[in-house]
């Protein structure tokens, strides 16, 4: 059975809006575990760490703790000045118009984008003893935001009168090149959200096993709680938004072909009866009246009416047999019923 134009157009709806559903679904509940996971983390003071993950095995699948950021073995130095942090993340970005079809728009190329960081751990003021190794500090949730802006330069592009001239011929300016500096600076007070471990006297977090956000932030539980709920909810609308849109359009393909088994019916019962009233078994009896030929196969008698375009041109055997969507073999139109025609 052929599909016409809006059956498949409804069917490519169907696919993209089914797998946007279930792409919205995975991160709402995503979002919703998060949310979840973290509310129930427990909150232990860094004098107690030790302590506690001796009791569980040395081991804590999600918890969070608290401290100031601190180096070990080195430290990163701003390369225009002289604060020192652990992270730093360096973007050269030049800024362009482009031409596109006509019109003007603003365009970034980033020339150079790089990302370094260097062991540390969250320690208790004043310095001391209480310490926390971080494991895998570039792999945390929210750490990007939280980073601190060190340097930020935009420099205008200085081209000759002539030079911009041709770039607008070739439909591309440069407007000048922006440079930034953002660190996780020392000293910053950092809550880490994930797995607490206990190894050789030295307690850690990082990313927990069981695939759960490891979060390195800035903010109160409550607040990365709050960020992720208010993440799950758009994600929850978008899930039922579009799967409301799927279900109509399934809606919509299931009536269309119920419309078409319908009529598949209604055309064999019609030709149950055309067969039950009439004998188109018989050939004409002189066989040279093409008048009465049916034109698909040129030997029986043309015994149908078709009732759209109201020609009387194939016998009832041929008729069964046009390829469907049936269509008149004379004039080419869609044909939605048949009648016997009766020779009297
Ligand atoms: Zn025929
Ligand atoms: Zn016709």
């Amino acid at each position: 059975m052929g599909l016409d134009i809006s059956e498949k157009v409804a069917t490519f709806t169907l696919g993209v809006t089914g797998l946007l559903t279930t792409l919205f679904y995975k991160l709402y509940s995503s979002r919703e575990r998060t949310a979840d996971r973290v509310r129930n983390a427990r909150n232990i003071p860094l004098k107690d760490l030790h302590d506690v993950l001796r009791d569980n095995d040395n081991r804590l699948a999600y918890a969070t703790v608290e401290g100031i950021v601190d180096p070990y073995f080195q430290q990163l130095v701003s390369v225009h000045g002289t604060m020192k942090g652990v992270i730093q993340h360096i973007q050269k970005v030049e800024h362009k118009s482009k031409r596109v079809q006509g019109y003007w728009s603003d365009a970034k190329k980033i020339m150079q984008d790089t990302l370094e960081a260097v062991p540390f751990k969250l320690v208790e003021p004043p310095k001391g003893e209480l310490e926390v190794y971080v494991n895998e500090a570039l792999s945390a949730d929210l750490l990007q935001d939280e980073l601190t802006v060190t340097f930020d330069h935009f420099e205008p592009g200085k081209s000759s009168l002539l030079q911009s001239g041709i770039d607008r011929i070739f439909g591309e300016v440069s407007k000048g090149i922006q440079d930034t500096e953002k660190m996780l600076l020392v000293g910053t007070s950092l809550r880490g959200i994930g797995e607490l471990c206990l190894e050789d006297g030295k307690a850690m977090i990082g990313p927990p096993c069981d695939g759960s956000r490891f979060i390195l932030t800035k903010l109160s539980k409550a607040s990365v709680v709050r960020k992720f709920e208010s993440q799950a909810y758009v994600y929850k609308f978008l899930t039922v938004l579009f799967g409301a849109v799927s279900s109509g359009v399934l809606f919509f393909i299931l009536w269309k072909f119920y419309r078409k088994w319908k009529d598949i019916r209604q055309q064999q019962a019609a030709f149950a009866l055309i067969r039950a009233t009439n004998d188109h078994s018989l050939p004409d009896s002189d066989g040279s009246d093409s008048n009465q030929q049916c034109v698909v196969c040129l030997s029986s008698r043309r015994s149908v009416i078709i009732m759209d375009c109201r020609h009387v041109c194939v016998c009832s055997n041929c008729a069964e047999r046009l390829p469907s969507p049936k269509k008149c073999p004379v004039c080419r139109r869609y044909v939605q019923q048949f009648l016997p025609l009766f020779n009297a």
